[in-house]
């Protein structure tokens, strides 16, 4: 909270207001999120019951998150400074190491980086030109060291890592799809949130993880308590917002050692079937775009960027090529090796500069 208001004052120039703006931004931001809720049906069942119960009981524990009073006392600039905002979209995972696999055999990697390529195009158009998609390759363990490493040296406003959720394996089915046995999990959907608290910037990391969260809900995108179930075992995670579905997971590389404030997104279950296929389409994650497009432009109006950031660290390239063993960053109007993954291809294609 110190940190935060600290930080405040020094940018507390001439597009700071009150904050009575910021308790009006609060409530605007969750009566918002209240009005688009659809009405909760009748609990049904006694799981469900107990399933309400139990996410209640975390809603009253104490919250190490920065509470929403404190929040209000940060004042806000009245826009975002756009241009000057440098957002890094991490797409999770690799083309060699590519993560969860759908119901319906395609890698998690594949919709990370259609889910980072769309968020970066809506920004865009949006103004935010220091917004870039940054591509990891090569192995697991390298790649989770060269991401880190990468996003410290550019040091963004804010680093936001994409991923799409599985289950553990003991969870897991199989049905018959395309003539192939798939294994697959309809128990869980919705998209889930992650900071952590061993990340320096801690406090801003939740800010930006629960607007983000109740953007989603204001668009009726659910997202999934079940990280909070002890059939989770070791990837059992504390909720810190019960409304806006955010996690803690103190102990995840790319949110804890990077010195930026960062939050990780689960976009959806790829493991559901349901889920998965609604993933596949545009106008679906339309509305998840969307809602993470306005929670960075509120973010920013809270934690506006340095006036001289941009002096200091550099413009944001388009894309940014994270290669373990040659690490390269492609910018703007220069000839850096661009290599993005085409969609179903097993090696990385040569295209076309990022649209
Ligand atoms: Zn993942």
């Amino acid at each position: 909270m110190v940190r935060f208001i600290g930080a405040a004052k020094m940018k507390a120039c001439r597009h700071i207001v009150t904050a009575v703006l910021a308790v009006a931004f609060a409530a605007a931001t969750s009566s918002a999120a209240l009005a688009a809720l659809p009405k909760k049906p009748a609990v049904a069942t006694a799981a469900k019951a107990k399933k309400i119960a139990k996410i209640a009981r975390h809603k009253a524990r104490p919250i190490v998150a920065p509470s929403l009073a404190s929040l209000q006392r940060v004042t806000a600039a009245p826009t975002c400074d756009r241009t000057s905002f440098r957002l890094l979209i991490d797409v999770g995972h690799t083309l060699e190491a590519a993560g969860a696999v759908s119901a319906r055999g395609m890698n998690e990697y594949q919709f990370n980086l259609t889910l980072a390529r769309e968020l970066d195009d809506v920004l865009h158009k949006r103004g935010f030109e220091n917004t870039a998609v940054m591509i990891t390759e090569g192995r697991t363990r390298p790649g989770l060291g060269a991401r880190v490493a990468r996003i410290n040296k550019i040091a963004p406003d804010l680093l936001l890592s994409i991923h799409h959720d599985s289950v553990p394996d003991n969870l897991l089915q199989t049905f018959q799809y395309d003539d192939k046995t798939r294994n697959f999990s309809d128990k869980f959907a919705g998209h889930s949130i992650f900071v952590s608290a061993a990340n320096p910037h801690y406090a801003s990391s939740v800010l930006f993880a629960r607007t983000m969260g109740n953007e989603m809900t204001a668009r009726g995108l659910h997202y999934t308590p079940h990280y909070i179930e002890k059939i989770m075992g070791s990837r059992q995670r504390e909720l810190i917002d019960a409304e806006a579905g955010v996690y803690r997971y103190d102990a995840l590389l790319v949110l804890k050692n990077t010195r930026v404030p960062s939050v990780l997104l689960e976009a959806g279950s790829i493991i559901n079937r349901g889920e998965e296929w609604k993933l596949r389409q545009a106008q679906y994650r339309a509305p998840i775009t969307a809602a993470i497009a306005d929670a960075v432009d509120l973010y920013c109006r809270f934690k506006p960027p340095s006036e001289t950031a941009i002096a200091a660290k550099g413009p944001m390239p388009r894309v940014v090529i994270n290669d373990v063993t040659k690490v390269k960053v492609a910018h703007k109007g220069g000839k850096g090796k661009i290599r993005l993954a085409a969609r179903g291809n097993k090696k990385p294609a040569k295209l076309a500069r990022h649209p």
